[in-house]
């Protein structure tokens, strides 16, 4: 049986002749010391942070549209959106009007990840397995974010949810707020406003 490509519905969604966004046709492998994690501030029709790891070739993605947060007893609602390509950890830039989730993105953080969760027998638990689970236990090593964070599937079917909570470890600080003190890109240093003024300059022809 022919699996279908995880990245269908990235593809249908998307008219590449318009968006900057990359048109990356299938799932791919990444050279790389580990699997990476990458969270998008994304100033769409709302702004909302997207939050990737990187699973099975592709960026399993969650819409957190508080963000990620470093106290652990905020829970931070995060839906799941379609698998997206590799090489969109790398994209920062503006999507044109008129095309799926117009507006600008920034690279907020990035870095590699560890999947810590241990099976009920102690050994290492797969990330698919934990997806199917819909229990996450990860450790990010991000520029601004760093440590334990669990994302926990709390509905599902059409109205899939979802929570991200830091771990209650090192990295914790109820008294950080990276979200608003931390708003630069780590990609290019710039902010949503730079972003979206560049393109302006640049004119809307590539
Ligand atoms: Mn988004």
């Amino acid at each position: 049986m022919s699996k279908k490509n995880p990245l269908a519905e990235y593809l249908e969604k998307r008219d590449f002749r318009t968006t900057p966004e990359p048109a990356g046709r299938e799932a791919g492998k990444r050279p790389g010391k580990g699997p990476i994690f990458v969270i998008q501030q994304h100033d769409a029709s709302n702004l909302h942070y997207d939050f990737r790891l990187e699973a099975g070739g592709v960026l399993k993605s969650w819409a957190v549209p508080k963000g990620p947060s470093t106290d652990p007893r905020e829970q931070r609602l995060a839906l799941p959106t379609e698998d997206h390509p590799l090489d969109y950890a790398e994209f920062e830039g503006v999507i044109p009007e008129g095309e799926y989730g117009a507006g600008t993105v920034l690279v907020w953080d990035a870095g590699i990840y560890v999947n810590v969760k241990k099976d009920d027998d102690g050994h290492d638990k797969p990330i698919d397995a934990c997806l199917e689970d819909g229990h996450l236990s990860v450790w990010l090593d991000g520029e601004k974010l760093r440590g334990g964070y669990a994302l926990t599937r709390i509905a599902s079917g059409e109205q899939e949810r979802w929570l991200l909570v830091k771990v209650d470890d090192e990295h914790a600080d109820a008294r950080r707020n990276p979200v608003s003190t931390e708003p630069k890109s780590v990609l290019s240093g710039r902010t949503l406003d730079e972003i979206r003024q560049e393109r302006g300059e640049q004119g809307s022809d590539e």
